[in-house]
């Protein structure tokens, strides 16, 4: 049976921060603010995977308030999300994400970005979709002031449904 989830994350764009997106350190002159290193397009992916598999979200698996967590990398996440799935006996299909930033330009790491996510889910990286857009300088993040993510994951439970 092939179960689908879906995630969605924002961030703050704050000075004094690392850019950190897929797993890539972009120069920027603002970084996502958070407690773990604050990769809202690994947050939007993770949610993705925990809902496909009806699990709780990624704020129950790792709370802001866990000091284990600080300035963690969310590789980490991605990992024992794929993890439970494994623990499932199942097996992801594929993720697909879009980033909606206003700046930077985002295209130019986005292979780079599909590498880390294919490592940290062990997928290959041909099931790893990212795409940008920009949001036409409309709101909170036209303005610049954050940077989200949303993201589909299709995970196959064979023993379920
Ligand atoms: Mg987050």
């Amino acid at each position: 049976m092939v179960h689908v989830g879906i995630g969605y994350d924002v961030h703050a764009l704050v000075e004094g921060r690392k850019l950190i997106l897929g797993g890539v350190e972009i120069p920027h002159p603002k970084g996502l603010d958070g407690h773990s290193d604050a990769d809202v397009l690994m947050h939007a992916i993770c949610d993705a995977i925990l809902g496909a598999m009806g699990e709780a979200d990624i704020g129950h698996f790792f709370p802001n308030t866990d000091p284990r967590w600080k300035g963690a990398r969310s590789r980490l996440f991605l990992n024992e999300a794929a993890r439970l799935v494994e623990f499932r006996e199942g097996k992801i299909i594929n993720v697909d994400a879009t980033l909606i930033a206003q700046a930077p330009k985002i295209f130019p790491y986005v292979h780079a970005m599909k590498i880390n996510i294919a490592e940290a889910l062990g997928l290959n990286i041909k099931l790893v979709g990212i795409k940008a857009t920009t949001n036409e300088r409309l709101g909170f993040l036209g303005r610049e002031e954050g940077i989200a993510a949303m993201a589909v994951a299709s995970v196959d439970l064979r023993q379920e449904g």
